[in-house]
């Protein structure tokens, strides 16, 4: 069994260890491989996001707008036994094979020629892990011959590419507490750097970065103000400053169970040398225990990936109360406006505001909806940068008649957000960013709360409810210079897996209705479907082997709408699980 116990598992590790460092040098993904994923190398699926900044662009055209409609399966491979649930990751592709994580905590490493199964690992997750979410997995990373992921249980694991050992595990932090990992770790510089979950238990998010041949700490950086960061040599532990100020943002003692949860991971510009990752919703929800901004929840950071520091913040949502997470990709690319050309980041935020930050200093250049209804705000200031609120919010609870819950409002988007972990790609042909829509909102209350560790710390309540009755989804390519939605998909169910755009005029994504779908990326006439047998809510990617082009998608309905969604939930509910990986090529006649 792949479930190695302790001890054969620690005499592995000594002997991996030695082995991993000394082929890594020789062999395997290096650094320079990381920088030319995506553009410069088509051959491999190297990073999540497809390059390090996360634009989930390819510039392969055999696949394109003409010959699409010769797209068929070449082999489909099922994850198998009774773990179904949401298959929300990222294919990784390599030396000849594919690496998907699934749900549960289990990765495959399977031939891309084939299908074949070469190996699994079944991570053994113990009783009473507090994942939010559902039991998914977003993806892995490779460095040298290791591909690296993290766990429910809120540990990292390092497995040997070609046979599937443990080489290192390390615990990122303790389960029972609420923390758990599913987010795709990053590999910049010899450093794996990941976030953590947890935002709805009070942990208080951070930025890890460890060694990524040992999974030894290098830095740690909690993203609530009043925490003090660390980095650590040879042993050694060292105060690398506080983040922020305490108690400036943060009343009393709430910034220790602040939240910031950083489940979705980060991205990586090389030109700014900066590690761009969102922080979630400041913990409780309930907004009138912690007046205040609450920094740096709900904020776009830009941390140095050398030592943790922040470079700069920009927060999205002040204050947050409807737990509009603002951990949404940070996307870099070039933006041309007034004949200029901008070093700029895009971002599709929860809170239905499309933002284009500098992403040299985090200035603020536009901040545009892209849902039809917001409720809370009319938009945002581009000269303080802050969003002009409606003051639509929950109502107070200490503030109601009986002191046990507050006014119910109703709220758009819902917390599940204009947009939510499901990434969009920038296509720098058409200049346009694909991004994954929904539109829905929320009655939403307040109720007391106190903080209990590993127990949920909302202090609301909610209903998810969609706000028209024709489609939930929509697909939209925004032009980043102008705020514009250039053109529309819509989807009768929520929109749930991520987008990837070819230099073929092409944007794929997929549906909870089953089908993986492909749109002209000029106009957004659907080009092509296909049927997978369950909800398509992972990451589709592409590259060549043998001359020929292949795109890859998991399939597996579930994730957060499913046992969140409210009313959106009972109307999809006919949609049912599955769990296998698809692949296609164009047919050959
Ligand atoms: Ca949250």
């Amino acid at each position: 069994m792949m479930h190695a116990r302790f001890p054969m598992n620690r005499i592995a590790l000594g002997v991996s260890l030695l082995l991993g460092a000394a082929s890594a040098a020789v062999a395997g993904v290096t650094d320079q491989d990381l920088l030319n994923a995506g553009v410069k190398d088509t051959k491999s699926v190297l990073t999540w996001g497809i390059d390090y900044q996360g634009t989930r662009y390819s510039p392969l055209k055999q696949i394109n707008a003409d010959t699409i409609k010769d797209l068929v399966p070449a082999w489909t491979f099922s994850y198998g036994d009774e773990k179904q649930r949401g298959q929300e990751a990222q294919p990784l592709v390599y030396n000849g094979k594919i690496f998907v994580t699934a749900s549960y905590s289990r990765i495959y490493a399977v031939d891309a020629k084939t299908g074949k199964k070469l190996w699994v690992y079944e991570h053994r997750l113990p009783d009473g892990i507090l994942p939010c979410c559902d039991v998914i997995n977003r993806g892995a990373a490779l460095y040298g011959d290791l591909v690296i992921y993290s766990t429910l249980d809120a540990q990292l694991v390092a497995l040997n590419q070609e046979t599937g050992k443990v080489v290192w595990r390390e615990k990122m932090d303790n389960y029972k507490d609420g923390y758990s990992n599913s987010a795709a770790p990053i590999v910049v510089k010899g450093l794996v750097i990941t976030g953590v979950s947890g935002g709805e238990f009070g942990v208080v998010g951070r930025v890890d970065a460890r060694d990524a041949l040992t999974g030894k700490l290098v830095w740690t950086r909690p993203v609530i103000e009043g925490h003090m960061g660390y980095t650590f040599k040879d042993g050694q532990k060292t105060e690398a400053g506080l983040t922020g100020e305490t108690g400036k943002t943060w009343p009393g003692d709430l910034w220790k169970t602040g939240g910031g949860a950083t489940w979705l991971g980060g991205y990586y510009d090389p030109e700014t040398d900066s590690v761009l990752i969102g922080t979630g919703n400041p913990a409780p929800w309930n907004a009138h225990t912690r007046p205040g901004d609450n920094l740096y929840s709900t904020s776009s950071l830009a941390i140095n990936p050398a030592n943790g520091d922040i470079k700069w913040h920009y927060q999205n949502t002040p204050n947050d109360g409807w737990d509009f997470d603002g951990v949404n990709e940070m996307v870099s690319f070039d933006l041309k406006k007034d004949g200029k050309t901008v070093k700029a980041i895009g971002k599709a935020d929860r809170n239905g505001f499309f933002y284009v930050l500098d992403r040299t200093n985090g200035k603020l250049i536009s901040a545009t909806p892209f849902v039809t209804k917001q409720t809370w705000a009319t938009g945002v200031d581009l000269k303080t940068g802050r969003p002009i609120e409606t003051g639509v919010r929950p109502g107070d609870p200490s503030k109601s008649a009986d002191g046990k819950k507050g006014e119910t409002v109703f709220s758009a988007p819902s917390f599940l957000g204009g947009k939510n972990w499901m990434p969009m790609a920038y296509n720098k042909d058409t200049g346009l960013f694909y991004v994954p829509a929904n539109e829905w909102g929320m009655d939403i209350w307040n109720e007391p709360i106190t903080y209990k560790k590993g127990a949920a710390y909302l202090g609301a309540g909610f209903n998810i409810k969609p706000l028209y009755d024709d489609y939930i989804g929509a697909l939209r390519a925004i032009d980043p210079a102008t705020g514009k939605i250039v053109w529309e998909y819509k989807n009768y169910s929520p929109l749930w897996g991520g987008v990837l755009t070819t230099a073929g005029n092409l944007v794929f994504t997929g549906t909870p209705e089953g089908f993986l779908k492909a749109f002209d990326a000029k106009t957004g006439k659907e080009l092509w479907s296909y049927q997978t047998g369950s909800g398509v809510v992972g990451c589709p990617v592409t590259w060549e082997m043998d001359g020929e082009q292949y795109i890859a998608v998991p399939s597996g309905w579930g994730g957060a709408v499913p046992l969140w969604g409210g009313e959106v939930a009972k109307r999809i509910s006919y949609l049912t699980q599955g769990g296998s990986l698809w692949v296609f090529k164009l047919h050959k006649s």
